[in-house]
């Protein structure tokens, strides 16, 4: 039929005009990765395809500190160069398609990360920037775009996932293993491949076009997954008409791990998130996962089946993300929660421009111009434009631009197309090559009801303290009035004495909405103990967060603390950071003096491996590492500085410098490495000859 060659015809020019100089195109990977927890190792076999268009002297796989055996190219065993960065191939190959197939082993030290104990352990990657060559031979050039299919090796007790459907699950003879082979129908850029092993349960959905939707949870966590969950298939569903190009990819999941160095991550189909985001129904005031999970699903689209060709166009990735993460948002929480995350991400923006300059279209643009103000970018020129030339435009770019790279002008070509007259350079000028974003008054939030009450606020600095008065408890009364504009009058009276602010707060406590409430507590760090019952029946039950901050409030006398231990002993079981602050605190005052070893073992307990990196922290600050009862930490504090994660091993690290410049506690240090176990006693050591080898200079 004759339009069908018409779209190849396109489809392959687009190719050839972002590749022009691409003498070999890579077409797919068949990977079969054995990940070995005990060794944190991988094996695999790779099967490679590869068209060879032009003559060329090398082909070159990106593949760090691995090695290789039975190299195989068109069937023949052929030599190559392992630099350790790249298996540089420079023989068997020939003008059209190949072959490749070849054994690799690798121990990385990034992108793939194994979590937990030999019991319940998970093992997980994480590919952006460009790390996936870490565990699987591949190409760290985003534009080199091939289809992956992925066989996982893991034990029978055990959940692999890759990308892709799961074409079938098949037992070795021995009985100990599965085999989960995942298949891909389209290509993508090699940061997307992903693999996750744990131990999970697995929910399904279908969406209205008849995707097949997949959430996962560990069984400990199965009483949150409401609570973790809620809204993806409405979100899925929505983005889908609004985005106006059907998702692209056969299958959708998501998956919670531990330790994960960001918050989500959108590996092509299955999307990664931080286990943090695992929430009940209180710690969903704190943090939920549903602009992340809308994040990530809008990425299906953009950054997976259109991939920017380089950093400098890494907005069309994550300000479009985090563009339709709110739009999916304000489809469920509705327009006022939309424009008070543009407008708190304005204020963002503007209160960091003066040191953050670098414009969007700059590849060392810092994450907030690339996600927050792209996000803006697009709110402006669809204000500008009309929302519905908009999503056509986008469209129209979506459906060019499948499958491959893009830049920004490509984008920006496909907004002139639908509005012509629009001035799409100045646009350009003014929001992504202009590092400035100052202005007091932001004409793109007129529409929205609340700025002008914002505005209202701003102004009343100057006005008559009754004109302002009555002003500030008439818009705290109003259940009209939206969270956003409660939290900047209330922000004004943090530092001010009670009897200035309690009418005020009183107005405020109409309000049950979390935002507000977390408002409230802290305007109130200052108030006088009989006003202690009436904040305690408001909020007690509404936020974690809100309990930790009632138990470390200041002005409670001891007596009233321990009563508050008391009574929030129960609630304190079902949040670590919040039990890791009641331990704390019991420890502190004495409270169940019987109690203080078991109390301290716990504490001592939570800065282990088997808790989150935040929980560990607080436990760790919350301890003095150096006293004798306290050395399960302390070991466990020299475990932490080896440890991946930045967070975690950065404060750390730091902390056991220190220990070395003090003389006291360097003695304490070098005492407790007599007796504790090998491999701390090795880490102990290396941190010593450090201090060593400086303090001689
Ligand atoms: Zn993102």
């Amino acid at each position: 039929m004759k339009f069908l060659g018409v779209i190849f015809l396109s489809f392959f020019f687009g190719i050839t005009l972002a590749q022009p100089n691409k003498k070999v195109d890579f077409l797919t990977l068949h990977a079969q990765v054995t990940p070995n927890f005990e060794t944190k190792s991988i094996t695999g076999n790779c099967t490679f395809t590869f068209d060879v268009k032009q003559p060329v002297d090398t082909i070159k796989i990106d593949a760090k500190n691995m090695d290789f055996y039975s190299l195989y190219l068109n069937e023949k065993s052929v030599q190559f160069q392992n630099n350790k960065k790249q298996l540089v191939l420079y023989e068997g190959f020939a003008i059209g398609r190949n072959i490749l197939k070849f054994t690799y082993e690798a121990t990385p030290k990034q992108a793939l990360y194994f979590v937990g104990n030999n019991e319940n352990f998970q093992i997980w990657t994480q590919g952006q920037g460009k790390y996936t060559s870490h565990w699987l031979p591949s190409f760290d050039d985003v534009n080199e775009k091939l289809i992956f299919s992925t066989d996982v090796v893991c034990r029978t007790d055990y959940t692999a996932l890759s990308n892709g459907v799961l074409q079938s699950k098949t037992l070795n003879s021995k009985g100990s293993h599965y085999t989960w082979s995942y298949a891909m129908t389209k290509p993508m850029s090699s940061y997307l491949v992903m693999l996750a092993i744990g131990k999970y349960d697995k929910k399904e959905g279908i969406s209205k076009n008849k995707i097949p939707l997949e959430w996962y949870i560990e069984p400990i966590d199965s009483s949150k997954f409401e609570t973790t969950y809620c809204y993806s298939q409405k979100m899925f569903d929505y983005l889908n008409k609004k985005i106006g190009v059907k998702y692209p990819w056969q299958v959708y999941r998501q998956v919670p791990v531990r330790d994960f160095v960001y918050a989500g991550m959108e590996n092509t189909t299955a999307t990664i998130f931080a286990r943090e985001y695992v929430v009940d129904n209180m710690g969903y005031n704190d943090q939920n996962y549903i602009n992340v999970n809308a994040h990530e699903l809008a990425h299906q689209w953009f950054g997976d089946l259109i991939t920017a060709t380089e950093g400098k166009h890494h907005w069309l990735q994550e300000g479009f993300a985090t563009y339709y993460a709110l739009m999916a948002e304000k489809n469920i929480f509705g327009e006022d929660h939309y424009y008070s995350s543009l407008y708190n991400n304005w204020l963002k923006i503007r209160t960091a421009s003066s040191r953050d300059t670098i414009p969007i279209l700059n590849e060392k643009a810092s994450s907030l111009s690339f996600y927050q103000k792209g996000a803006w970018a697009l709110h402006a020129l669809k204000e500008d434009i009309g929302e519905r030339k908009f999503d056509k435009a986008v469209k129209k770019y979506l459906k060019k631009y499948a499958f491959q790279n893009v830049k920004t002008d490509d984008f920006l070509n496909e907004i002139k197309k639908v509005a012509p007259r629009y001035d799409v350079l100045s646009f350009q000028k003014k929001w992504l090559e202009n590092g400035k974003f100052d202005s007091i008054y932001n004409p793109y939030l007129k529409k929205w009801k609340q700025y002008k009450y914002l505005e209202m606020v701003r102004a009343s600095s100057t006005w008559q303290n009754n004109q302002k008065d009555s002003l500030y408890i008439a818009l705290l009364q109003d259940k009209n009035i939206h969270a956003v504009v409660k939290q900047a009058i209330l922000s004004k009276f943090i530092n001010t004495n009670f009897t200035e602010k309690e009418k005020f707060l009183r107005a405020a406590f109409t309000d049950k909405n979390i935002l507000v409430q977390k408002a409230i507590v802290r305007a109130i760090s200052n108030y006088p103990l009989d006003f202690q019952p009436i904040i305690d029946s408001l909020f007690e039950n509404s936020s974690y967060d809100i309990k930790k901050d009632m138990l470390n409030n200041i002005i409670m006398s001891d007596e009233q603390k321990k009563q508050k231990l008391a009574t929030s002993e129960i609630y304190s079981h079902k949040d670590s950071m919040l039990r890791v602050t009641w331990l704390r605190l019991a420890l502190q005052l004495h409270y169940k003096p019987e109690q203080t070893l078991e109390f301290n073992k716990e504490l001592n307990e939570l800065t282990s491996a088997n808790h989150d990196i935040y929980t560990r922290l607080s436990a760790f600050w919350s301890l003095n590492l150096l006293a004798p009862e306290n050395k399960e930490a302390l070991a466990n504090l020299f475990l932490a500085t080896q440890h991946y994660n930045w967070q975690l091993n950065g404060d750390v690290r730091q902390l056991v410098r220190s220990y070395f410049q003090n003389e006291a506690q360097r003695n304490i240090v070098l005492e407790f490495q007599k007796t504790a176990s090998p491999e701390v006693q090795e880490i102990i050591q290396k941190y010593y000859e450090n201090w060593l080898s400086k303090s001689k200079k």
